[in-house]
């Protein structure tokens, strides 16, 4: 239930930013350049009311309706006052004549006779209106280029192009070291080395040593991947360059590709020094042919190619990467001279969660029964992020509860809040509701204890935690490598454990089941296409990277995945009712107990079955 994914959260909170941002412009464009177009065209229109035609000022001329004309010199338009009461400036009329030579003469006889005043005038006709309507015609398109300079600017085109610690600008030095990390001894050893190179690049390049240029480091999000590399930084006392592999990516055509080289030309000069790109596979995933937004992280994965290669052997820049990722990246980046070490950083063991936990545990204040081996065992999987969570989150429950220390109990409910979510002590469930979690609970609870390779219960709980209704948590006692076929089996009937027992205790089936089968088809499907352990299709892998790779299996061999993806989850349920209906009394007693306590402790549990 725990959500590994932990995004790049500074740059989404930044990129949100700025999205709202280009929305606020873009709608005071779309508002301003409205007005513009409204105001224009109230313009348009007045002055579409002052307009008269050629022909209707002849007729308006020949029965005597014009007063005075007034004619501009070099314009085509002339002006006439209309005969009649009021405001002169409301009988104005304007009149684009073909010439006003053609035009005197045809008016010529009237105009002498009906005494029509004519006046000659040497300045253009209302040059205030020709000024402001060229002004109101650019406007739009002085609106536009202040909006695309603005984007521009957010978008870095000046560039921004990496963070940096302890450079000659007075940024402070990363000061991490070695020591802040707990566990991973031997990624550190591997590393001292590089430490070693940056300190003293000279004596490795009189013994004609190459210098390392990229290391990529793989792991899990939070297991200490940008902290290592910062402690490598630390530990040579060189300034640390970093970047976010997804700060590369611009709405703009080559601008990744510019910061790329931004980068690498910083670096150039700070040299020696580190680069650090995290989120590597951002940019770095493979290379496509298609056109548009791809085409631009083309380039700007090229660009990296071409800054890797581009280095002068006395240049002391390593470049480390980050990804979670290592199997989308474009096989072009791994090759020699670019990130030709790879070094794997895993979720801490046993010992180095331990370690994790005391580390963070300074500047904390623990009561005495706090046992983090114990903690450490309970936290298998968890990264070392995670841990740091668990003992922050420990400090903010103890802080509420009135603890004068954390307890150990403020941890466990850490890790469970981390895990299941945070309980819903005030929900209001329903008796039916309750009942149905009750005996769902139960079933795992039973089911799992048949079953060998499943680990001992720790907890029973009808107490709704983040989505769930209820839980059954397992104990962890190892950290293992491998996990067999029958362990794999047998999880799955243990999956299955909670909808069998809704089925046989209440005749019913209700959609809490839902992440239980999510999981057993998951594990169905892994067993099959990924571990090769279903003996009729034999040891087999059917991991594509293109769907269109499978068909070189023939539909034959997908029709039998699916089938056996069914026969396995069907086995699994079967096997998962068998143990209920022969151990209805028990399930009946626990799904009691847990309607009484709503919890049942790993104790608790146990003596069900000595009875
Ligand atoms: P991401 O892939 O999400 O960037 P990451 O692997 O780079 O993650 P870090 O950012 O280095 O992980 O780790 C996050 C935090 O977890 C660290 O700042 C540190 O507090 C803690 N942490 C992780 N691993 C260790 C460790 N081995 N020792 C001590 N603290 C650790």
């Amino acid at each position: 239930m725990r959500n590994n994914e932990k995004p790049n959260k500074k740059k989404k909170q930044n990129d949100k930013e700025n999205l709202k941002t280009i929305i606020l412009l873009v709608l005071l464009a779309i508002v301003l350049a409205g007005a513009v177009f409204a105001y224009y065209t109230n313009i348009k229109e007045d002055k579409n009311e002052k307009e008269l035609a050629f022909t209707e000022l002849i007729t308006s001329i020949n029965e005597g309706k014009i007063e005075k004309i007034e004619m501009t010199t070099g314009s085509a338009a002339v002006k006439v006052t209309l005969a009649g009461e009021g405001d002169e400036k409301d009988r104005e009329k304007t009149v684009v004549v073909p010439s006003i030579q053609a035009f005197m003469e045809l008016v010529q006889e009237k105009v002498d006779k009906d005494n029509i005043q004519i006046e000659l005038i040497q300045k253009p006709v209302n040059p205030i209106l020709k000024i402001s309507d060229a002004l109101f015609s650019l406007l739009p398109t002085i609106l536009l280029v202040v909006l695309m300079l603005m984007i521009f600017k957010m978008q870095g085109l000046g560039g921004d192009s990496g963070k940096v610690y302890g450079g000659e600008d007075g940024s402070k030095p990363t000061g991490v070291r070695f020591n802040d990390i707990a566990g991973l001894d031997e990624e550190k050893d591997e590393l001292i080395e590089i430490v070693d190179f940056l300190k003293k690049p000279n004596a490795y390049l009189e013994m004609g040593a190459k210098i390392p240029r990229g290391i990529l480091l793989y792991g899990k999000p939070g297991t200490g991947k940008t902290l290592i590399a910062k402690a490598i930084a630390g530990e040579a006392g060189v300034p640390f360059i970093s970047m976010s592999g997804s700060e590369f990516i611009e709405m703009f055509a080559g601008l990744g590709a510019s910061r790329v080289r931004k980068l690498f030309e910083k670096a150039k000069k700070m040299s020696p020094c580190i680069i650090f790109i995290d989120e590597i596979d951002a940019i770095g995933s493979r290379r496509t042919s298609n056109s548009g937004s791809e085409t631009e992280n083309n380039q700007t994965l090229n660009q990296l190619l071409v800054e890797m290669d581009g280095f002068d052997t006395n240049e002391t820049v390593i470049v480390l990467a980050a990804t979670n990722r290592p199997e989308m990246l474009d096989k072009a980046l791994l090759r020699p001279g670019r990130f030709d070490r790879q070094i794997t950083i895993p979720a801490p063991d046993l010992l180095g969660r331990e370690n994790i936990l005391k580390l963070h545990s300074e500047n904390k204040k623990f009561a005495e029964d706090v046992d983090f081996k114990s903690i450490a065992g309970d936290t298998a999987g968890f990264t070392g992020a995670e841990l740091a969570n668990v003992l922050n989150e420990a400090a903010i429950l103890a802080t509420r509860n009135k603890h004068k220390e954390i307890t150990n109990l403020d941890i466990e409910n850490a890790v469970k809040k981390i895990t299941v979510g945070l309980e819903k002590t005030n929900r209001v469930i329903s008796d039916k509701d309750k009942k149905l979690t009750a005996y769902h609970e139960a079933g795992h609870a039973v089911v799992s204890k048949f079953l060998p390779t499943q680990t001992d219960v720790k907890e029973v709980s009808i107490i709704p935690r983040g989505l769930a209704g209820g839980y059954t948590m397992y104990k962890t006692n190892e950290d293992k490598f491998y996990v067999s076929r029958t362990e794999l089996l047998e999880k799955m009937v243990a999956l299955m454990g909670g909808r069998a027992a809704e089925k046989i205790a209440l005749n019913e089936i209700s959609t809490g089941a839902s992440n239980d089968i999510e999981v057993a088809t998951g594990i169905a499907k892994d067993m099959l296409t990924v571990y090769g352990m279903d003996d009729s299709l034999g040891p087999i892998s059917l991991k594509v990277d293109d769907p269109y790779e499978l068909q070189i299996f023939g539909d034959k061999v997908i029709d039998q995945v699916g089938n056996q993806i069914q026969v396995l989850i069907d086995n699994a349920y079967v096997t998962a009712q068998k143990i209920l209906t022969q151990n209805m009394d028990i399930l009946d007693r626990v799904a009691q107990t847990l309607l009484e306590k709503e919890k049942i402790t790993s104790e608790e549990f146990e003596e069900f079955f000595k009875q």
